[in-house]
């Protein structure tokens, strides 16, 4: 399907691959009560088959085999499931929901994420698993996975889901590039036992060797991976680059696959590269006004294309349309007005030296730059990077996250459409090793990344080779401090709107909610209120103010978070569960949670979480609040409720925040640069700071008179 096509079609289409037929739903059981005595037939069936598998294979499991064995008419095998493939992905759903299961049990009672992925070997290699009648069933049907789409979907289903549990369990022990990697090798030594197993005809079917084998393998990657998260990246093990290839993208919401999108590799950079040399000297010798109006021009296709790439926007992330619709799109026109307004104004300084000589500056772009997103604000992100550095006259080589690729291609459209050069900006699509060619490619001038701190600094490490110059607008934890003379319902919404916009997903939110004693309870209790009116549900309805996290994964670690604050201690005051009724099942929906009686030393008030979690802690005095509030890694953003004005100023001057508000949270108008300081960034996006990082001064020394040598 087409992008076009995508972001008109109406929600029914876009559910492609989740049409149910009459086969799948007999396949997932959804059977009418009075059908109790057809369920334990269809259940006495699907064993029967693997039974069959293990002894016959695929090509001797027949409707006719399966009718024999179980003693019933090959016409009652067929009114249960159709043909031989209903047949069969019937019996591999069995198979899959079975182990699913029981991996879900043991993740539910491990307490560390070493112990969560421990649970992931332990199971798909248990003895019950691991033996002949199952294995060869599995076998069977793998052989038959690239042939049979209802069996491709079930494998394919499994496979994401074992994928996702490992990484998010990996990414708390090592940083995600690495998790990503060895989630794939644990996955892949899983498939390769069987094998073996199989291949031997079950010789060297000791699931107990097994298990161990795969368990000493991760505990040395993780042994090897683990220092780098505290030793300089620079220092990193490069971990095998993975390019090419295709990945699908998601409706996080649902599940339906939005599109396949291919990885682009090295070829692909370097033809990106050389196309952004050639057009970026055309495009910077344009002057800043022609610029300016090239900008000028798509910030008008943007606002005009508002709903279609709301709609596009909301499918992709999960985001309540009612955000999308008001601001997604708004503020990436927004901004590249701005860059449109200052393009012909991008000047260096005179400097007089006397009647013999004078100075100037020119303030020249730096060549061809690269931007590389994160999944939360997509069109923003790819917005606020291209718009100052195209204004500049830069080239850009835009790469967003792989999970939310879609308005980016959109952005790129509308900027030829408005009469912006081929190659001037252009999107790649990728994982992170997409992302590590830009960022060690030695013509690509500059890095803007958006993204967590373990990629910031891995980022930085490749850029050093080249002394690439590097934006980096990381993670946070920011605090939010509400003093006992603030308007409290004012103070409310600032912690509603610093917590539960975008479920959460917000780089600066305000997560740590440190709250004067004296007005405490009121506040929680405003909060508990207002909270619990909050209408979480189905993104596209224009009712709805919190939709799905980005992805399953996501959705695990952010239930992982709520589960530890309730295990440390923290007061659960509304919230905490998963949402799955009607229309949600399919989606990662997590309620609006709020955590009182929090302490600085939990995990939910220390560590990013980038979902709907808020963190409530009192506090008794000023100097004390300011202490608790800075005695973090994380510097990205601050906000102060108060109306004691000298106190405002005085505790914001004290705050080690990059991007700070007063009586409000998380409003950012481009014209005010924002980043953050210690482990939250470096350089500032917006406002006129962004032209100094997307230049580079050339000092001119001009002569009026001789020469007054000494030679
Ligand atoms: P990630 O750091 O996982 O990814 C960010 C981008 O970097 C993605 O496009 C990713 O590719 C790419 N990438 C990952 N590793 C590398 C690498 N080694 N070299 C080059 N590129 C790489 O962040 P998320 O997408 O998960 O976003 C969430 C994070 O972003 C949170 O920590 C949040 O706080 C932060 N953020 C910060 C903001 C700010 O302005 N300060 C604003 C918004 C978010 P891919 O994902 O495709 O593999």
């Amino acid at each position: 399907m087409s992008l076009d096509a995508l972001s008109r079609s109406p929600p029914g289409n876009v559910q492609l691959n989740r049409q149910s037929t009459l086969k799948d739903a007999r396949a997932h059981g959804a059977t009418s009560p009075r059908d109790e005595g057809e369920d334990a037939r269809r259940v006495q069936l699907v064993e029967v088959t693997i039974d069959s598998l293990a002894e016959v294979g695929y090509v001797g499991t027949t409707l006719a085999e399966i009718a024999r064995r179980a003693d019933v008419s090959p016409g009652l095998v067929a009114h249960y499931f159709g043909d031989k493939d209903g047949l069969l992905e019937a019996a591999f759903r069995t198979l899959a929901r079975t182990l699913a299961v029981r991996v879900r049990a043991r993740l539910a009672q491990a307490r560390t994420p070493r112990g969560r992925v421990q649970a992931v070997i332990d199971i798909n290699l248990a003895p019950e698993e691991f033996n002949q009648r199952t294995g060869t069933a599995w076998l069977a049907f793998w052989g038959q996975v690239l042939h049979v789409e209802g069996l491709k979907r079930v494998q394919t289903a499994y496979q994401r889901r074992m994928l996702s549990n490992l990484r998010s369990d990996l990414r708390r022990m090592i940083p995600g590039e690495y998790a990503r990697s060895l989630a794939a090798m644990i996955a892949a030594m899983i498939d390769g036992v069987w094998l073996r197993a199989a291949l031997s005809e079950w010789q060297e079917a000791d699931s107990e060797s097994a298990c161990a084998l795969l368990t000493a393998f991760v505990e040395g990657r993780l042994k090897e991976l683990a220092p780098t998260v505290t030793a300089t990246a620079a220092a990193a093990p490069a971990p095998p680059p993975v390019v090419g290839g295709t990945f699908r993208v998601h409706n996080p919401a649902t599940g339906a696959v939005l599109a396949e999108l291919t990885a682009d590799g090295p070829a692909q950079i370097e033809a990106a590269v050389e196309r952004a040399r050639a057009a970026q000297r055309h495009w910077a010798a344009l002057g800043g006004a022609a610029r300016g109006r090239v900008l000028q021009r798509a910030a008008q296709l943007l606002r005009a294309h508002n709903d279609e790439l709301a709609r596009l926007e909301t499918l992709n992330t999960g985001k309540p349309i009612q955000e999308t619709r008001v601001v997604d799109v708004t503020s990436g026109a927004e901004c590249l007005e701005y860059y449109a307004g200052l393009a012909a104004g991008i000047a260096g300084e005179h400097l007089d030296f006397g009647p013999a000589a004078f100075g100037y500056t020119r303030r020249e772009p730096l060549g061809v730059v690269a931007g590389i997103g994160a999944w939360n604000y997509p069109l923003q992100i790819a917005c606020w990077k291209s718009a100052p550095a195209l204004a500049c006259g830069n080239a850009m080589i835009f790469k967003p996250a792989e999970l939310t690729p879609l308005t980016a291609l959109k952005l790129e459209e509308i900027y030829r459409a408005a009469g912006l050069p081929a190659g001037v900006f252009q999107v790649v699509q990728g994982m992170a090793a997409t992302g590590r060619l830009l960022t060690r490619h030695p013509h690509i001038r500059k890095i803007s990344l958006t993204g967590e701190v373990s990629t910031g600094k891995a980022v930085m490490a490749d850029a050093a080779a080249s002394l690439k110059q590097v934006t980096l607008e990381l993670g946070g934890k920011s605090p939010l401090i509400v003093f006992d003379d603030a308007r409290l319902e004012n103070a409310v919404a600032g912690a509603l709107l610093g917590n539960f916009y975008s479920a959460g997903e917000v780089c600066s939110n305000g997560t740590r909610v440190f709250v004067q004693r004296g007005v405490h309870a009121r506040f929680v209790e405003q909060l508990r209120a207002r909270t619990a009116a909050l209408r979480v549900g189905d993104p596209l309805d224009p009712a709805t103010q919190v939709g799905s996290l980005i992805s399953a994964e996501h959705l695990e670690k952010v239930l992982g978070f709520i589960a530890r604050g309730r295990a440390q201690g923290a007061r659960l005051v509304i919230g905490g569960v998963r949402l799955t009724a009607g229309d949600l099942a399919n989606g990662c929906f997590v309620a609006p949670t709020v955590f009182d009686h929090c302490h600085d030393d939990m995990d939910i008030v220390r560590q990013e979480i980038f979902g709907p979690v808020m963190s409530v802690l009192e506090f008794d005095t000023e100097a004390e609040v300011i202490e608790r509030a800075n005695a973090t890694e994380f510097g990205l953003a601050a906000g102060v409720f108060t109306n004691d004005l000298t106190r405002a100023h005085r505790v914001i001057a004290e705050l080690q925040a990059g991007t700070c508000w007063i009586n409000h949270y998380n409003v950012t108008p481009v014209e005010l640069p924002f980043g953050g300081v210690k482990l939250s960034g470096l350089g500032r996006e917006n406002g006129r700071a962004a032209l100094e990082h997307y230049t580079q001064l050339k000092s001119v020394y001009v002569a009026m008179g001789d020469i007054d040598s000494p030679y």
